[in-house]
């Protein structure tokens, strides 16, 4: 079988090339020809020796992913969906703004984690994304943009953010060589601060990035308890809260930033009441009596049909904002991009077929998630603190 050359990282390449008896240099070469000029044909590689150019037509190849659709918003958001081969299509959302170019990427078809608020979860698992796909996905985007918007070869894409389909930390052995082509200087040469990977709290693969490339780390909270985080993200049974926190501390030690970006979708009648507020204080301010340097993101709930869920009214988010802003939190609270076309996140993918029963199950739970956390019965302060 032939080698897809967008698998490998530069060590990756480099060993491949070794085993066709080239040198490490003529590897770097290659790996530049494929990401920083797009390249897809060997016989565009010009400055590669023809003997080298024809080694490669017969052994290996730069495949991306078919593109199935492409819708831009009004806005300037790009959604491209990808088939990914058996029925499966993944989704890649380019959002600009200003000062940058950020692209959200998929890790996996589907996702296993299953969390209530997300249209990916209740789609069930397929399977893991290749580091081809993975990388593939911002391949394409880089250069169909570069081209699309006239850059005269300028770099488009600044930022990379893993929040697309599925848990990243649940494919962690495709997921890396991937990060390493993002950052490698003969690559995207995107810096550590500007690669974010997303996570809804695999604890012992948080530790392991820490160790092997270290990026910026976003964690999906959603609850400021384990009792209604177990509900919404249904792994906090695994791993709850005051282990979470205790890896994002961990994790600080590494990171690019001197903060762990907190997301919280916010649900009308379920996470969003003042007491939730006050509880998430308690939580990021005193956890291990250090708590955790933290930022929290407020998500707009983009409702999909099954979920059975509202999003929470502004003047609630701005309230709950506030809370946290006046006990000294940064916060923000994310703007809705691309909602014509369905880009924003928790949409991706949205008509794709429901893969397992977990659609099913998932909406037979719906009337225990409806209901509001009594706020009364919510714990004065946080587990684990
Ligand atoms: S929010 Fe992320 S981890 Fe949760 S189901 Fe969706 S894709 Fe999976």
């Amino acid at each position: 079988m032939t080698a897809n050359l967008l698998d490998f990282d530069l060590e990756g390449l480099a060993a491949y090339c070794a085993s066709l008896g080239e040198k490490r240099f003529r590897a770097t070469q290659l790996f530049r020809w494929i990401h920083q000029k797009g390249a897809r044909d060997f016989s565009q590689m010009t400055d590669l020796a023809k003997s080298l150019r024809d080694k490669l037509q017969g052994a290996a190849h730069i495949t991306g992913l078919p593109v199935l659709t492409q819708h831009e918003s009004a806005d300037g958001t790009i959604k491209w969906l990808f088939d990914v081969g058996n029925g499966d299509a993944v989704e890649a959302v380019f959002i600009p703004e200003d000062d940058r170019g950020t692209l959200c990427i998929s890790s996996q078809a589907g996702c296993a984690v299953g969390c209530r608020f997300c249209s990916t979860g209740h789609q069930g698992f397929s399977r893991n994304l290749t580091t081809g796909e993975i990388l593939a996905q911002l391949w394409f985007a880089e250069h169909f943009l570069r081209a699309h918007l006239k850059t005269n070869g300028e770099r488009v894409i600044s930022n990379v953010v893993m929040m697309g389909m599925g848990e990243p930390l649940q494919n962690y052995s495709a997921l890396v060589p991937a990060l390493r082509v993002m950052l490698d200087d003969h690559g995207y040469g995107l810096s550590r601060r500007r690669v974010t990977v997303s996570t809804s709290g695999v604890v012992p693969m948080m530790d392991r990035l820490g160790e092997d490339v270290p990026v910026a780390l976003a964690v999906s909270l959603h609850a400021p308890n384990d009792e209604l985080r177990d509900k919404l993200v249904p792994l906090n049974k695994k791993y709850p809260l005051a282990e979470l926190l205790d890896a994002c501390n961990r994790y600080l030690a590494h990171a690019p930033r001197d903060f762990i970006t907190f997301e919280y979708c916010m649900l009308d009648g379920v996470n969003d009441q003042p007491e939730h507020a006050r509880q998430l204080v308690e939580l990021v301010r005193h956890h291990g009596g250090q708590g955790v340097s933290c930022k929290l993101n407020l998500i707009p709930f983009n409702p999909f049909p099954a979920s059975g869920l509202v999003r929470s009214p502004q003047q609630q988010v701005q309230a709950f904002a506030k809370i946290l802003s006046d006990a000294g939190i940064v916060t923000t609270v994310r703007k809705t991009r691309g909602d014509d076309i369905d880009a924003a996140c928790g949409q991706l993918a949205g008509d794709v077929k429901d893969r397992t029963r977990v659609g099913t199950r998932i909406a037979q739970q719906r009337t225990v998630m409806l209901k509001p956390l009594p706020v009364e019965a919510a714990p004065k302060e946080a587990r684990g603190t």
